[in-house]
């Protein structure tokens, strides 16, 4: 059976030699080091939950490959429904983990990748789909977690890639062997890149015959000879170190992204699936991003449940809970999230059959969905800041609390009402601290403006998708305007 138990998975990840940098430093056990950790148990709760026969249906699906169960994040959607239960497996992520698993940018590159070969080849005569299936029924066989790689650093954004000052600033193939390419650059920003496996990197940008060498797609272990991670700084990281439990706020899970440096590295024909057909980078772009703007339709749900949760247990903790205007907060939150989940549920609903058999949402309502992500987070981290408190970022510490002679102080004047102790009462505010101000903040906040685009790459797409033409047809012919 070609799953990995959460366990597995694990100890597969320290079998891996990455070369990671963090705060200055080169790091020789990601997985065990208290900033990283975090991010690693998001992960691992994608292979956790596929072992749970009461998540099944939706974290597993049967592999049109094999046939055989395979964990959902490495299969290609083949219905309308898989595109359903993905986005539902991805609210149920954000709820057990409240931040970013990250599984998601493989899952949504392998979809976009597959259809994207299949059309190309048919065009042009080209084998990148057979070599991508190989790849495919590797990482399904293996259960991977593949980082799917697409955002470059870009330098100057008003020139193309092969006119920036320096050539380095979009992934490039730098040379050409018999037995495969050798490619350079960086992917910047890169989710959950030192919990895979493998990468999947596709090209940032639609791209003009000058930028053939930087079309370029291609898999590789994630410890291939060549690729170097530093680790990118989260607002209040290195509470991490403290080795307490109350002021990271979610003491065991998180999110993380890193630069990801390519120095030459060598990649084998085989995995090799675009090199220099720059005509199709354009629609690889589009599809990966449609499918990541439709993920932000449930794991930002996901994760905006357990604040709204933490918002209301902050108002009771408080004695604010039967206040109107708090009530009236809490459905503002819940409607907002809702919104995002249906925007995500609709534009998997009326996805439809590519070429290649897999699914592909509604591209529209993606970018709709991802539209309305850039802007309710933010209101949803509003009003739970607003429901909190100022005593969310003004209390003492941890270690004041278990201070011998202060902690009975901060006991005494940070309880809420009866039965509600302080420790209580400051852990569920370090929580929303987290997801609003904090190291998960990354995911739900910043992440919800930038991440699978920023919101003007989503007006673009609305405004190609949007069909002005049909709508101003529709008005011609009430108003009887031939
Ligand atoms: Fe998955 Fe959301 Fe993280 Fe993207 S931001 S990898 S969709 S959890
Ligand atoms: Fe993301």
């Amino acid at each position: 059976m070609p799953l990995k138990t959460a366990q597995q998975y694990e100890e597969s990840l320290r079998r891996l030699k990455l070369k990671v940098y963090l705060l200055g430093e080169r790091i020789d056990n990601p997985v065990d080091h208290p900033i990283i950790r975090p991010s690693m148990n998001s992960v691992k709760m994608t292979y956790a939950l596929a072992e749970d026969p009461l998540h099944e249906d939706l974290m597993t699906a049967k592999s049109h490959l094999t046939g055989k169960k395979v964990n959902r994040f490495c299969h290609l959607h083949q219905s309308a429904d898989d595109l359903i239960r993905k986005v539902k497996m991805q609210r149920l992520l954000g709820q057990k983990t409240g931040a970013c698993f990250q599984r998601c940018v493989g899952m949504d590159a392998i979809n976009a990748v597959d259809s994207v070969t299949f059309e190309m080849d048919r065009k042009l005569g080209t084998d990148y789909h057979q070599r991508f299936a190989k790849f495919l029924l590797m990482m399904q066989e293996e259960d991977l977690t593949v980082d799917g790689a697409m955002t470059d650093p870009k330098g100057d954004r008003g020139l193309p890639p092969c006119r920036q000052e320096d050539p380095d600033m979009y992934v490039r193939v730098v040379e050409k062997q018999d037995k495969g390419i050798v490619v350079r650059g960086a992917k910047a920003h890169q989710t959950g890149a030192l919990n895979s496996h493998w990468v999947l990197v596709m090209p940032t940008i639609a791209m003009g015959s000058d930028d053939a060498d930087y079309a370029v797609s291609f898999a590789c272990p994630a410890d291939a000879e060549g690729i170097s991670y530093i680790y990118g700084r989260q607002s209040c990281d290195t509470r991490k170190l403290e080795g307490g439990t109350m002021d990271v706020g979610n003491a065991r899970f998180g999110g993380h992204e890193a630069l990801m440096v390519f120095d030459n590295v060598f990649v084998p024909w085989e995995d090799v699936f675009m090199c220099g057909e720059h005509a199709f980078s354009g629609l690889l772009v589009e599809r990966f991003a449609g499918y990541h703007r439709q993920s932000y339709g449930g794991c930002k749900v996901g994760v905006g449940d357990v604040l709204i949760g933490a918002a209301a247990l902050a108002a009771d903790f408080n004695g604010a809970a039967k206040a109107s205007h708090i009530k009236d907060k809490l459905i503002e939150m819940t409607h907002l999230n809702e919104t995002l989940y249906a925007c995500g549920i609709a534009c998997s609903a009326e996805g439809s059959r590519t070429e290649s058999g897999t699914y592909l949402i509604n591209l529209l309502l993606a970018n709709v969905c991802k539209q309305n992500v850039t802007r309710f987070p933010y209101e949803i981290a509003r009003l739970a800041e607003d429901i909190a408190g100022g005593i969310m970022v003004t209390m003492p510490s941890e270690r004041d609390l278990s201070h011998p002679e202060i902690g009975d102080v901060i006991r005494k004047y940070l309880r809420g009402p009866a039965g509600i102790s302080a420790e209580h009462r400051m852990r569920i505010m370090r929580l929303i601290e987290n997801i609003t101000l904090g190291t998960a903040a990354v995911g739900y906040r910043t992440e919800s403006m930038h991440g699978a685009g920023s919101p003007q790459a989503q007006r673009i797409m609305i405004s190609r998708q949007g069909n002005l033409d049909h709508k101003k047809q529709l008005a011609k012919e009430l108003a009887g305007i031939a």
